[in-house]
């Protein structure tokens, strides 16, 4: 099938990176094979010479994970990618693969707990700088630009309190001093926001959060231009073997087909949610990007398509309050995961957030009454009323 320039998005995600076997399946094919076969010897050289095109071991490239790298691409706007086998392989080889000793990374302080300890504690220990800024003030970021800065690195909307990082302005101070943006976009998902496009050298995703969507499988995705893939990322992607198992790439392949009906779905009732919550007396603050009360509403229309299918909030409650009340949830279950069918709500403090000092904690506004909550698939309506519910049976 050859894919239209014209096509809108979610035709491509129904359609872009299919290629048929000679049987005409209709749903992309899954190819379970660690290896392929070569017709010759000759052929077999020809192929590790890299003058023939072909699959060489899957650790390289498979083609069920060629048809889920090239779904992506089209819907990120990207030359190339590679798929990993979760979020945090992504984020890891994103970033080890164009570092040395002696090289600075500069990050934004409010990030995904494991992205944080890839910064702050492995890059340290193999002789890599790092630092942390706040990542909303842009002064911040040009001031904490080194003469060995090599990557600076954000998250927006950042975990757990949906803060906004203006992805064009940190790309300028990038490119001003030399060094590649990194950004993991799982937050936003791929459907509000493009980072390429706003400046962007490199985009990583957890794959597990809405793009699988039904919490099933861990999977990640790099994506980037050609040159910087070739150049630094796929050498250490071969030899290192972050890939993707195929399976999990096929299940990926099949939650793009509906990735653009599901986070529009849970958009709609997240916004619902926070309305509601913004009235209730027993709710300190709401932040929603896509709301009018978000404090980087602003920054939020510039760069951002749709709002979130997470509500970040706060209880005017202690910890053990905050727990009786999620305690008390029906339809929606305690986990740390989001992006999922199912509706998550997650307490960061004692979770997600727990390995960072109470200083990080306070600074980032996570109290032990907040609350992250990952809005699902369910009808609103049953999910407003079990949060009033929560909330009756907890007021006593
Ligand atoms: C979940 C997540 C990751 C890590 O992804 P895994 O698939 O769990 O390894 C990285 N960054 C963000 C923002 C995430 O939400």
């Amino acid at each position: 099938m050859t894919i239209s320039k014209n096509w809108r998005e979610a035709t491509r995600l129904v359609h872009g990176g299919s290629k048929r076997s000679a049987f005409g399946e209709t749903s992309e094919a899954l190819f379970l094979t660690q290896g392929y076969l070569y017709e010759s010897a000759e052929a077999a050289e020809a192929r590790f010479k890299g003058e023939e095109d072909g699959y060489i071991y899957s650790r390289y490239g498979n083609p069920t994970n060629r048809m889920f790298e090239e779904r992506m691409c089209l819907l990120e706007g990207a030359e190339d990618a590679r798929s990993t086998a979760s979020g945090m392989a992504a984020v890891a080889a994103a970033i080890l693969c164009q570092v040395k000793a002696g090289d600075h990374v500069l990050a934004a302080r409010a990030l995904f707990g494991s992205c944080r300890w890839i910064i702050e504690k492995l890059l340290q220990s193999y002789g890599v700088e790092s630092t942390f800024v706040d990542g909303r003030d842009i002064d911040a970021w040009k001031a904490g630009i080194k003469s060995n800065t090599k990557v600076l690195f954000l998250e927006t909307p950042t975990n757990p309190n949906l803060e906004l990082v203006d992805i064009r302005a940190v790309a300028d101070v990038a490119h001003n001093n030399g060094a590649t943006l990194v950004v993991d976009n799982v937050f936003s998902t791929p459907i509000y926001q493009k980072p390429l496009q706003l400046g962007a050298n490199i985009v990583v995703y957890s794959a597990t959060k809405h793009i699988d969507g039904q919490g099933r499988c861990l999977g990640g995705v790099i994506l980037g231009n050609k040159e910087w893939i070739e150049e630094n990322l796929h050498d250490y992607f071969r030899h290192t073997g972050p890939c993707l198992s195929p399976f999990n790439a096929w299940v990926l392949l099949k939650g793009l087909e509906t990735l653009p009906i599901r986070v529009a779905q849970q958009t709609n009732s997240a916004g619902k949610i926070a309305e509601y919550l913004s009235d209730r007396k027993e709710v300190n603050w709401v932040n929603y990007p896509g709301h009018p009360s978000h404090p980087q509403a602003d920054l939020a229309a510039r760069q951002m398509t749709g709002g979130s299918t997470l509500v970040a909030f706060e209880l005017n409650r202690d910890k053990a309050g905050t727990f009786a009340f999620e305690n008390s949830l029906n339809v929606v279950s305690i986990s740390n995961n989001l992006g999922d069918a199912k509706s998550l709500v997650t307490h960061p403090a004692t979770t997600t957030h727990k390995n960072l000092s109470d200083e990080d904690r306070v600074d980032l506004g996570i109290s032990n009454g907040a609350l992250r909550l990952s809005v699902g698939l369910e009808d609103v309506d049953d999910l407003i009323e079990d949060l009033d519910q929560a909330f009756s049976a907890t007021n006593g």
